[in-house]
């Protein structure tokens, strides 16, 4: 039987400040049945779009991602924050609320015309996507699909991914 994902999500008021209403999947990737159930979803969209590499960005892409390329047998791209990357990398930067913040990629880790699917836990206003989406195209390979485990509706992220496939498994 298809398990509620919904039930799996735990929401903070003002965290990790004032006004902010905090979506955690938290208590989704520590209970094994709706962390599989959200892998394979996942899963069977990147199959769907013939991908040969999962992309995501740190830290809790990692965990939505990495799992998802083991299970398709397809290697795992990280975006990285500064300074954790050995080899040559490119850079995309993106806005927060206040500031801005940078994302690497090593430069050997994508060949042009690779079929990438990005993965997060989240998608708000779609910064953090399009700045992995960003690092994806600097390396020439071709971003085939963006899915999350969580699409917050009223911040519009996915007019920021445009014609890209996405699925996301909640909606708020
Ligand atoms: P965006 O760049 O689309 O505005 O924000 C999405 C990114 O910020 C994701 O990488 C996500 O991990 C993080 N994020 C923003 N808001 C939340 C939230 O309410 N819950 C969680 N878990 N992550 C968030």
């Amino acid at each position: 039987m298809a398990v509620d994902l919904t039930k799996y999500i735990s929401s903070y008021k003002d965290f990790p400040k004032k006004g902010i209403l905090f979506r955690d999947i938290s208590p989704l990737i520590e209970n094994p049945d709706a962390f599989r159930e959200a892998t394979n979803r996942l899963a069977a969209f990147a199959k769907k779009e013939h991908a040969n590499l999962i992309a995501a960005p740190e830290a809790r892409g990692f965990i939505v991602g990495s799992p998802v390329a083991y299970k398709l047998g397809i290697g795992f791209v990280p975006a990285r924050k500064k300074g954790k990357l050995p080899t040559a990398t490119v850079s995309a930067s993106y806005g927060l609320e206040y500031g801005k913040s940078t994302l690497y990629m090593e430069k050997k880790a994508i060949k042009p015309g690779d079929r990438v699917v990005i993965l997060d836990d989240l998608l708000a206003t779609g910064g953090t996507y399009s700045a992995t989406a960003k690092l994806v195209k600097q390396l020439k390979g071709n971003v085939v699909g963006a899915g999350f485990i969580i699409e917050l509706s009223a911040l519009k992220g996915r007019n920021k991914i445009g014609d890209v496939d996405t699925m996301s498994l909640i909606k708020y």
